[in-house]
């Protein structure tokens, strides 16, 4: 392409096909079909990468992608093993290659949305009442609106940890179980130089195990030594004869996310603030804003940024303080939280979506002292965003 090539135009620009950018468009490809929507993805193919866990807190259009649900989870912590469950919100797995297929399948079924792949958006600018998209092909592509979810560069504010983790998906041998067929969400190992360290494993179907090892920490991560924990792990604890199907791994921050510009280009994703500070949990809050904003497309024309609350984000600041300064230990905040929190509310905490009367049993349920202690130093850390 060179500089005479006319730019593409569009009603809205979507960059980033991965989760946000794919939920957006797949919303407006079914609920908004008059509108022109342009997606620019650098991948020119999708594969299984990922697998996205959580509370379904809420309905949302990728349920038939999950593979897997649960109604009870364990957290075994200082040598406890504390068992809870909910009939109201199940633990579930959604496969990332379903969920690519049916977001692919709905732009390539709609008149309206399309996708440019193998292709990166370079610059943003913004004219009157547009913006220009300079791409890494030399062509450009205009639109009232951008939603911006490519993933971002930037320096984590105090309090910050990484969330880094390795998963093997295993398959056994037809003989026994290899695991419980209760899905552990943390199983806490000795800390060594990291904040925390635990064992995440969800038993997919009888013979299949995602076990992954995961790590709270401040430092960078290095890949061989999460994969020689998770082999050791697993040396200690599975039976002989498992085989190795995928393997995923990845660095999040755990961080409370800088206040998002508003405008015509909108931030939304991880980028947006979506993912949970204290956890890494994007994928429902980035289902949840994907509605409301192909709403706001579809009734307005206007697009909205993710809903961010400020009190689960003091919340967040406060927890990670104390995670980070290591007044309490991992193990006992989460053991304590799961231990002594009703289910419901807790789910509804974690998941983001806390109802008024949730967050007192949540607060009562974890060693206030150590927050109490811990609260200057978020609220100066808080006060410097
Ligand atoms: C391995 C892994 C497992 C995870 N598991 C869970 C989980 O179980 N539960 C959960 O809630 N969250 C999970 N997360 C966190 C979070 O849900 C995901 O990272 C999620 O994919 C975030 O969505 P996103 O759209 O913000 O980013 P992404 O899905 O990463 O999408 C960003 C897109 O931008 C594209 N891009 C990059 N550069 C450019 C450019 N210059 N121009 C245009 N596009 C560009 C990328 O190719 C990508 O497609 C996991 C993350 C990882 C990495």
């Amino acid at each position: 392409m060179n500089s005479q090539t006319p730019a593409i135009q569009a009603d809205l620009i979507i960059l980033g096909g991965g989760c946000a950018g794919l939920s957006l468009a797949t919303r407006l490809a079914i609920e908004a079909p008059s509108l022109h929507v342009l997606i620019v993805e650098p991948r020119l193919t999708y594969e299984e990468d990922r697998t996205w866990c959580g509370w379904r807190v809420q309905s949302h259009l990728f349920e038939d992608c999950a593979v897997a649900e649960w109604p009870q989870w364990r957290v075994v912590a200082s040598s406890r093993t504390i068992q809870r469950g909910s009939d109201a919100y199940p633990y579930e797995m959604i496969r990332s290659d379903l969920f690519y297929a049916k977001a692919l399948a709905a732009i390539a079924r709609s008149s309206t949305c399309s996708m440019l792949q193998g292709v990166s958006a370079e610059t943003c600018t913004i004219l009157e009442a547009n913006v220009e998209v300079a791409l890494s092909d030399g062509s450009t592509a205009v639109a009232p609106w951008v939603i911006d979810t490519r993933p971002q560069h930037r320096t984590l504010r105090s309090p910050w940890l990484w969330q880094h983790f390795l998963g093997f998906l295993l398959e056994f041998e037809p003989t026994e179980s290899a695991f419980h067929h209760v899905p552990t969400l943390m199983d806490f190992q000795p800390e060594g130089a990291c904040v925390a360290q635990f064992m995440y494993v969800l038993p997919i179907r009888e013979r299949e195990f995602l076990c992954e090892w995961t790590q709270f920490s401040r430092m960078e991560c290095m890949p061989l030594e999460l994969e020689a924990n998770l082999l050791n792990w697993l040396n200690r604890h599975a039976l002989p004869g498992w085989k190795l199907k995928r393997k995923e791994s990845g660095s999040l921050p755990m961080a409370v996310a800088p206040a998002s510009t508003q405008g015509r280009v909108i931030q939304a994703g991880t980028r947006g603030g979506s993912m949970r500070a204290s956890s890494g949990y994007a994928f429902h809050a980035i289902q949840r804003w994907s509605e409301s904003c192909a709403a706001s497309l579809r009734t307005t024309g206007v697009p909205t940024a993710p809903e961010r609350s400020r009190l689960l984000e003091v919340m967040d600041t406060l927890f990670l303080q104390v995670l980070q300064q290591r007044s309490c230990s991992a193990a006992s905040l989460f053991g304590a939280l799961f231990q002594n929190c009703p289910s419901d509310s807790l789910v509804r905490f974690l998941a983001g979506l806390p109802r008024t009367a949730d967050l007192w049993p949540v607060v009562r349920s974890l060693p206030w002292t150590r927050f109490l202690r811990a609260g200057p130093a978020a609220a100066y850390n808080w006060g410097r965003r």
